[in-house]
């Protein structure tokens, strides 16, 4: 069997490995050390652009849970990453050159891998029985023409403009109405009201909270999608006249008008995750949760993911592809990594792991594995196949998992119990690969 990878990053890597080890004959195409994207910059495969954390080793985080089932899914560069481990508590962070060096050492023992380095062009399968296509969320601009003959212009993305996303179940519903403006249509929104003095709090903290700088190339790319923080500067009143209108919202269980209303929007059809509707922001992750917590019904609220607004190239995911990252207009095309809306060094990585895997089992005469929506992996694979309204990239969190069926209200034994529920449902999955 032949196949091709093009990208020698995160997932583009740990799909070469398991394409490897099983015996098919790999082509990786890396335009590195040719070309480098603005982020990247060592001649050596699977670079560490930014953070040198894979955040938390912890099962009673997702981080955690993840790495736990990337363990049982034999992951390469996670087995890598803790060889190059560097002190940093709970979390699992890496020596950057010496992990880059490792994962490039172990792809090229193999005698049945190739390295191309070249800028690719062209997502043709000729000569391969499948390609497995990871370039990144700064995918070189000579690769974008042939995504948008297969995909059409209106399925790729630039750039993340994201509001925060929260659970269901931490919203607190004393503080909140469900209603649409001016009653028309279905009660599709949940309404987060605020009093005068509520909002002049919030907005003052808003106005002050800390920011992320932007990189030098992202500083352009954001025209016409204001962060939040960014329009609340322009005046006091500015958000009453935007995403915090209360005009048309009234709270049947009150007789006063709300003075500023934040909407939340359903982000799933279970309805177990709302979004900030207008929130886009550049707030820190640790400002976005003091914040926005400051909202009444949001005091609770459990972040699903944080907002953010950055360069990243994807698709529209759940149009294109199905559960197994197979594009469904060209079977012998998958894709993995950012690319496909998983966001996250490991998140990228199992998406290599599972494309490979299931690239292998159908070109084999297989069936694909089915990872179960219990377990952050089968979750991710339902994230990228189903489609809901607009397509945000999502990380690993607890809140993509299939909800438990009992309500456990402490926090540490809910997160421990999803944990053990996933770490179950994996191990039964694995004894069919
Ligand atoms: C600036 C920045 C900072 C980030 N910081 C973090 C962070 O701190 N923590 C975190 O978890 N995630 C972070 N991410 C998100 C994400 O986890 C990483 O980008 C991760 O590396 C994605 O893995 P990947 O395999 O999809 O792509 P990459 O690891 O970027 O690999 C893609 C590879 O494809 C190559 N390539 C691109 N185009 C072509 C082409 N046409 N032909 C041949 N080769 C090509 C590139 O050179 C690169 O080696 C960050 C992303 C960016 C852009």
């Amino acid at each position: 069997m032949k196949a091709k990878v093009i990208g020698g990053g995160f997932a583009g890597c740990e799909a070469c490995y398991q394409l490897l080890k099983r015996g098919v004959d790999v082509t990786l195409v890396e335009m590195k050390p040719q070309k480098f994207s603005p982020a990247h910059h060592l001649d050596t495969l699977c670079e560490v652009v930014c953070s040198n954390s894979f955040k938390s080793e912890d099962l009673s985080t997702s981080s955690g849970l993840l790495k736990a089932e990337m363990r049982l899914l034999d992951s390469m560069i996670l087995r890598i990453a803790e060889q190059s481990r560097v002190p940093a508590g709970n979390a699992l962070a890496v020596n950057r050159s010496n992990f880059s060096e490792q994962v490039t050492a172990v792809l090229n023992d193999y005698p049945n891998f190739n390295r191309i380095t070249a800028v690719e062009t062209s997502l043709g399968t000729e000569n391969y029985d499948f390609v497995i296509v990871a370039t990144g969320p700064l995918t070189d601009e000579a690769l974008i023409p042939a995504f948008r003959k297969l995909f059409g212009q209106n399925f790729l993305y630039f750039f993340d403009a994201v509001a925060p996303i929260v659970t269901a179940e931490s919203i607190d519903f004393d503080s909140a109405f469900v209603a649409s403006r001016y009653d028309k249509g279905d009660a599709d929104y949940v309404n987060c009201p605020m009093d005068k003095n509520e909002y002049l709090d919030f907005y003052n903290n808003l106005v002050n909270a800390e920011t992320v700088e932007l990189k030098d190339f992202e500083n352009n790319v954001f025209e016409g999608c204001m962060p939040i923080e960014v329009m609340a500067k322009r005046g006091l009143d500015t958000m009453r006249f935007g995403p915090l209108k209360p005009i048309g919202l009234k709270d049947a269980r009150k007789n006063e008008k709300p003075y500023a209303v934040l909407q939340l929007r359903k982000e799933n059809v279970e309805g177990t995750r709302y979004n900030l509707v207008g929130f886009q922001t550049n707030l820190k992750y640790g400002e976005q949760k003091r914040v926005f917590s400051m909202i009444p019904a949001l005091r609770n609220a459990e972040f699903v993911r944080y907002g953010v607004m950055h360069r990243n190239t994807y698709i529209n995911a759940p149009k294109l592809l199905n559960c197994c990252f197979q594009v469904k207009s060209n079977p012998k095309l998958f894709f993995a990594g950012q690319l496909t809306g998983v966001e996250g060094y490991m998140e990228s990585t199992v998406s290599g792991l599972v494309a490979a895997l299931q690239a292998f089992r159908l070109f084999s005469g297989l069936s694909p594995v089915q990872f179960g929506g219990d377990t952050v992996t089968g979750a991710l694979c339902k994230h990228i196949s189903t489609d809901f309204g607009e397509y945000v990239p999502m990380n690993s969190s607890f809140g993509i998992l299939d909800p438990l069926c009992e309500h456990i209200k402490d926090k540490t034994k809910r997160k421990l119990a999803y944990t053990s529920r996933a770490i179950e449902s994996m191990k039964k999955t694995v004894i069919n690969i």
